[in-house]
């Protein structure tokens, strides 16, 4: 994702706690309290400008949801799409996903949400890609037994590489898709990525990983 410099980010940001939840560690073990009811929680790393999660809370109403994203510059667009869509069920954290167990107990996270992220093509950075064995570990120190990933791409080489992953680490791989576009599922909801890549006529994979913990 290219980056652009915002200056005014910053502050937005902060004067807006209650979308972009400051001090998110303190919510702990307590995001129940944070949204005001026990819903499941369902959270995407790697949120991006906010269109799926947004698009998600307003399709699931009964659902809980968090997009968590890297960089100031970009979760500010996912900051003015909540704004202006007003929903009560959907949240941001401003943060790094490598530190999630700060912020979520074990067994609080419903569903993991992986959307067309990047794919750190270079063997050496390896470790950065969300589908790494690290990850895994950390999506699997949170998530209720038994708990999914949900992964979507479009590109070949991170999907392989994720399926592989995935499957040594002993995930159960459903409802594997290598179209979704111009396959039988329904109610797909579209990324800004997903959007973008497929208005090319690139092909979208998809993929269901549960753990059998
Ligand atoms: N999911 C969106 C979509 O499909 O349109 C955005 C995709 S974009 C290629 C990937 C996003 O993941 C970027 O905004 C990046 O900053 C974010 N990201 C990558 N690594 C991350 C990490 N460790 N923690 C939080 N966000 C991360």
């Amino acid at each position: 994702m290219r980056l652009r410099h915002k200056p005014w980010a910053s502050e937005k940001i902060s004067e807006n706690p209650q979308y972009v939840v400051a001090q998110p560690e303190e919510k702990k073990g307590k995001w129940d309290k944070e949204f005001g009811n026990d819903n499941p929680i369902h959270i995407e790393v790697g949120t991006g400008k906010g269109q799926f999660v947004t698009e998600m809370a307003r399709a699931n109403p009964d659902v809980n949801y968090i997009g968590i994203e890297l960089y100031e510059s970009v979760i500010v667009t996912a900051l003015d799409r909540l704004i202006e869509a007003e929903l009560p069920n959907v949240k941001l954290l401003n943060v790094d996903a490598r530190n999630l167990t700060d912020f979520f107990a074990s067994g609080e996270v419903g569903r993991v949400y992986l959307n067309f992220s990047d794919p750190w093509p270079k063997n050496r950075h390896e470790k950065r890609r969300l589908t790494y064995e690290n990850f895994l570990k950390l999506y699997e120190d949170i998530l209720i037994k038994g708990g999914e990933i949900h992964f979507k791409t479009d590109n070949q080489g991170l999907f392989e590489y994720s399926l592989k992953s995935f499957s040594w680490y002993g995930l159960h791989l459903k409802f594997l898709s290598l179209d979704l576009h111009n396959s039988d599922f329904e109610g797909n909801i579209m990324t800004e990525y997903e959007e973008k890549f497929s208005a090319k006529g690139q092909r979208i994979y998809r993929v269901e990983a549960q753990y059998q913990n």
